[in-house]
């Protein structure tokens, strides 16, 4: 069996984990559970890095000794991941005693490899930053992360790593292993900095007392970026579990932030490189989150409590939020307001309805169970499968957004079929039962498989998923993750996945909403239902006269009928209005805005037939309250005096918002 190691950067207890850390922790995982979901033993450790001078001068203003503080940040970190449902195998502290085994081992192989040398380092050093600055790294005399924080001039004993000495087996290395630092941008960044020549860099303080001793001056600690680079092999035994490390030993894959890369990919790997100890296999920099095109930051309170988002919608849609919408790799924006529009639309709109949907058809004409019944229809078979190795080649690069998009376009693909299928019309003809039967199988599949597909991504809500289509167990990408054209599905029949949110039901958080605000359901508008005429409901072809028209006296002019707004609409969600006979309430696309149309079409059509259809509104109609529903807007429909209504619809469908005239 094959073995996948991965790490995270641990963290600075010094404060909260906020939504940028969050993130991190959250790609990571889905990384973790899509190598557990292709049967490969994994390992996924996070942790946290205690040895900081803030997390010592943090305890010290809390009046607490630093270990304890340590102890009552661990207890934070840990229950917000557990609440994000993030999977770790193992967290380590770097306060543990397999850390500081693995320090001392590997700073004593260091120094035997005559590569740590004593000297005195005069400069700068930022004890918000934690690091050694350069005149080259200050602005002003400053360091540019902390203007309002004075640098501290040392003047200490310190041992320096030989760093320089690895300039050329560096470049080397990525020559040989162009996947060794990715995404590329980074790995371009990396390379300009190593051909551009190495320093030797300062591994210990002096006089402290909040670190692990070198072993070989034990009045000197280790730089605490040295100390912390080596939790990822200290967490699997290194200098202490000979077999662990022989196991797991080297990672697979450290996830971190881009303004870390410079210690993943060029001192770590020098650090093994010296010590003789294999380097890990890739180095992956993902980029930076910001709230509403601002960066993240306590001090503009512009950071959000992923604890927070969380629970405004449910673990799964902050994870597919942030999975999706962000090209791991790119920098990526946050917005409560988009969170809610992707919400409705990925989750409310698309996979919970379509689930609710495919499930109730199932209910209503079979009982809930379906198998293949023939004719076979191969089209949404063949799109499932080409999905799936879509969504396999993207998560094996660790492209992740593109694997949730291709998920996503099954679901897509699944609507679209039963549009095309209609199976309520296949109801109505007896000779049509198996391919009704069919179809219903079809969709049932496809929604099992992109349920699978989706489970590293939203753990919790695949596996409910995949219990109301009766496949439930734990699934296996080779043997779940294909299409099945036979066995039979069992559907539940259950509540909502993701209730619809509705604008009223805002922002906890409209406090932090500038920027890109999407209108998401207007005040539900309301409309007269088609079947109780009135003076001003419209015919179907509002602007060809006929004969009979002709003859009546009040025409209007042009400029009158141009104040009717038509509006071409695509229905979004059907549903029938409770106690009604003949109301649907149609949430519609209107191109620009979203919104609530109630309709007296509920005795010509199933809502399940509507969905996805173009129809034509009256954009402007004033709201009116139909069975307590506002409806915003009136469907466009004939209604002939003794028959049932038909849609207004067109022969190629112009995109929602276009206007008719
Ligand atoms: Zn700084």
């Amino acid at each position: 069996m094959s073995r996948f190691y991965l790490t995270t950067a641990i963290d600075y207890v010094n404060s909260r984990p906020h939504l940028g850390t969050a993130y991190e922790k959250i790609c990571a995982d889905v990384i973790a559970r899509y190598k557990r979901l292709c049967g490969v033993e994994t390992r996924f450790m996070m942790g946290n890095d205690e040895h900081s001078q803030n997390v010592f001068r943090s305890a010290v203003e809390q009046g607490l000794e630093p270990l304890a503080y340590c102890d009552q940040m661990e207890h934070e970190f840990t229950s917000t991941w557990r609440r994000l449902d993030v999977s770790y195998d193992d967290f380590i502290r770097t306060t543990e005693p397999r850390h500081r085994t693995g320090v001392t081992h590997l700073a004593q192989r260091i120094f035997d490899a005559g590569d740590i040398y004593a000297g005195t380092y005069d400069g700068w050093y930022c004890v918000r930053c934690d690091e050694f600055k350069q005149d080259k790294d200050l602005v002003d005399g400053k360091c540019p992360l902390h203007p309002t924080t004075p640098l501290q001039w040392l003047n200490e004993k310190n041992y320096f790593f030989r760093l320089s000495k690895y300039q050329r087996p560096l470049l080397d290395h990525f020559g040989a292993h162009p996947e060794f630092l990715q995404p590329d941008i980074r790995r371009n960044e990396i390379l300009r900095l190593i051909e551009s020549g190495l320093e030797d860099i300062s591994v210990s303080r002096a006089g402290q007392s909040w670190g692990i001793p070198l072993p070989f001056d034990s009045g000197s600690v280790a730089y605490v970026w040295f100390d912390a680079l080596i939790n990822y092999a200290s967490a699997v035994g290194l200098g202490g579990d000979a077999a662990t490390f022989e196991r797991w030993w080297p990672a697979d894959l450290h996830v971190i932030g881009k303004d870390i890369t410079r210690f993943h990919a060029v001192i770590w790997p020098a650090m093994l490189m010296s010590a003789k100890l294999p380097l890990p296999r890739r180095v992956f920099g993902h980029g930076f989150m910001t709230l509403n095109g601002q960066r993240m930051s306590k001090s503009l309170g512009t950071t959000v409590d992923p604890g927070e988002a969380a629970d405004r919608l449910g673990v799964d849609p902050l994870r597919l939020y942030l999975v999706k919408e962000i090209t791991f790799g790119g920098d990526g924006d946050f917005s409560w307001d988009r969170y809610d529009e992707r919400y409705n639309v990925d989750l409310a709109n698309n996979l919970g309805n379509l689930v609710s949907r495919v499930s109730a058809m199932a209910g209503r004409y079979r009982q809930g169970r379906v198998s293949p019944a023939g004719p076979v229809s191969e089209q949404l078979a063949r799109v499932g499968e080409e999905i799936a190795r879509t969504y396999r080649e993207a998560m094996d690069v660790f492209a992740i957004h593109d694997g949730a998009s291709a998920a996503f376009r099954l679901i897509d693909a699944t609507n679209e079929f039963i549009a095309e299928t209609a199976p309520w019309s296949l109801a109505k003809n007896p000779s049509d039962a198996n391919r009704l039967t069919q179809v219903l199988f079809d969709a049932a599949e496809a929604i099992r498989l992109a349920a699978v597909l989706l489970s590293p991504i939203m753990p919790k809500s695949s596996a409910e998923i995949l219990r109301r289509v009766g496949a439930d167990g734990v699934p296996l990408l080779d043997r779940d993750g294909v299409w099945r054209g036979h066995g039979e599905r069992v559907l539940a029949q259950e509540g909502p996945l993701w209730p619809r949110l509705e604008k009223d039901a805002a922002s906890p958080t409209a406090r932090a909403t500038q920027g890109a605000v999407v209108v998401i359901d207007r005040p539900l508008i309301q409309e007269r239902p088609l079947d109780t005429p009135t003076p001003q409901q419209p015919s179907a072809s509002p602007v060809a006269p006929t004969a009979a028209s002709a003859a009546v006296p009040d025409r209007i002019s042009i400029d009158e009928f141009m104040k009717v707004e038509l509006r071409v609409a695509k229905v979004l969600n059907a549903e029938k209005v409770p106690k009604s006979t003949k109301l649907l309430k149609l949430l519609v696309d209107v191109g620009n805005e979203q919104r609530t149309v109630v309709a007296g079409i509920a005795e010509s059509y199933e809502p399940e037939a509507l969905v996805g259809r173009t129809i034509a509104v009256v954009f402007n109609l004033k709201p009116a309250k139909l069975m307590g529903i506002e409806s915003n807007g009136m469907v466009l429909a004939a209604s002939p005096d003794n028959g049932k209504a038909t849609l207004v619809g067109f022969e190629e469908p112009p995109p929602p918002g276009t206007r008719v005239r």
